[in-house]
């Protein structure tokens, strides 16, 4: 039987940043991890996820972000990898439409340096792109892209040069609270610890619908593009990107070519919803083929139609598309973060930082209200 402080149940984007923070913090802590370290069968794949601090989603999110930033910055040092490129990250949809005014609203309340530009200028700044008449854009420059596996294996490594051990490819079979501590089986071991992370992605559905908060699975393509002359869609000429037309019931977003591999495209909001996470490589269907070709005939039509390559990949939504981050309501000593639905991986730094204080002292220094699970009763 081994002991541990804490154990962390999912060492994927959020784990790995929880596991090295708690390590740091001097808890005697282990992971325990299905897959391998930086696996491509949960959410936390795919080269790169979008940073930016334009923020429609909701301004509270800003003050995160402005933490998550420095904490991306200190593991780029500690781990002396490249884990940012702040290309810039350019948001356009109807000059007149929401989306662009809760950008702005979150702006204006954070002091966040976006850049306006109207039809014009976005069309003269960004020829690439073939956009609207009636549209117009924000670039917030310090907006970019994130290394998503090299972040999850550096948040590993800096966790494990702090003491904290890894278990990759075990699974947590099953859990008991026994007086002040936990029973984990793993599919390799027994272990006890006083308290339990639990950072599962698509698989935190059955924890939740047993504290009544139904998270759905959405299976999501990742879709990468080239074209004959791809220079022009680099990150010294390209943004990262978010397109929402509010006619249509597509928002589309990409991420700048950052070798042969092509322009990394996706859509976010049409679901196609899983009932499994296991489901999740089930043949491409027709309508995530025709949405893409949306996205490529509308805005981006240099671009060849076929795809180079494609990847599937999970965002496990909640029921307000806002993240959970709380200690259980009901059991204490477990930590749950969740329900990043589809927008969460800028933020693992932060993210773990917060697990880290809730898990050992109880409370967060950051503002995480309209986060906690007590908003869904
Ligand atoms: C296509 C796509 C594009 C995205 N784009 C962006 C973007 O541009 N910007 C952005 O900020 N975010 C983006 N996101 C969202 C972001 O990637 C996710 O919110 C984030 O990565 C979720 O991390 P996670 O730790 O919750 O899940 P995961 O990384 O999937 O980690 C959960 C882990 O738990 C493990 N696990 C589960 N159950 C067990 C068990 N019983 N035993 C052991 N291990 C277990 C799983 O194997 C997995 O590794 C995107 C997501 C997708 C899918």
């Amino acid at each position: 039987m081994e002991n541990f402080d804490i154990a962390v149940i999912g060492v994927g984007g959020m784990g790995s940043a929880a596991l090295y923070h708690l390590a740091k913090s001097g808890a005697k802590v282990c992971g325990i991890e299905q897959f391998a370290a930086g696996h491509g069968e949960g959410s936390s794949h795919g080269d790169t996820r979008v940073i930016r601090k334009a923020y429609p989603e909701a301004p509270d999110y800003i003050p995160l972000l402005n933490r998550s930033y420095e904490l991306w910055k200190n593991l780029e040092m500690v781990s002396g990898e490249t884990l940012l490129n702040l290309c810039g990250f350019l948001v356009c949809g109807s000059s007149e439409g929401d989306y662009l005014s809760k950008v702005q609203e979150g702006a204006d309340k954070y002091d966040v340096n976006n850049q306006y530009l109207d039809r014009q200028a976005l069309q003269d700044r960004f020829p690439q792109f073939h956009l609207p008449d009636d549209f117009a854009g924000f670039l917030d420059p310090e907006g970019g892209i994130v290394y998503v596996e090299k972040g999850v294996h550096s948040h590993i490594s800096a966790a494990l040069e702090n003491g904290a051990v890894f278990y990759g490819e075990e699974v947590l079979l099953g859990w008991e609270k026994f007086e002040d501590n936990f029973l984990l089986k793993t599919s390799k071991r027994l272990i006890t610890t006083e308290k339990i992370v639990f950072t599962t992605g698509a698989w935190a559905v059955d924890m939740m619908a047993k504290l009544n908060i139904p998270l759905e699975i959405w299976r999501r393509g990742i879709f990468w593009h080239d074209c004959k002359d791809m220079a022009p869609y680099y990150p010294d000429q390209f943004p990262s990107f978010v397109i929402n037309d509010e006619n249509s019931p597509y928002c589309y977003y990409g991420c700048p070519a950052i070798n042969e591999s092509g322009l990394k495209l996706g859509e976010h909001d049409v679901p196609l919803k899983l009932t499994d996470p296991f489901e999740r490589n089930m043949p491409l269907t027709n309508e995530e083929t025709t949405n893409m070709n949306v996205l490529l005939e509308n805005y981006l039509p240099d671009l060849n139609t076929k795809p180079l390559a494609y990847k599937f990949c999970m965002y496990t939504i909640s029921p307000d598309h806002h993240f959970i981050i709380d200690q259980h309501p009901e059991i204490d000593g477990i930590t749950i973060a969740c329900g990043f639905s589809g927008h969460g991986y800028k933020f693992a730094p932060v993210v773990g930082e917060i697990i880290s204080s809730l898990a050992l002292n109880g409370a967060s220094e950051h503002d995480i209200g309209f986060l906690g699970i007590e908003r869904f009763h």
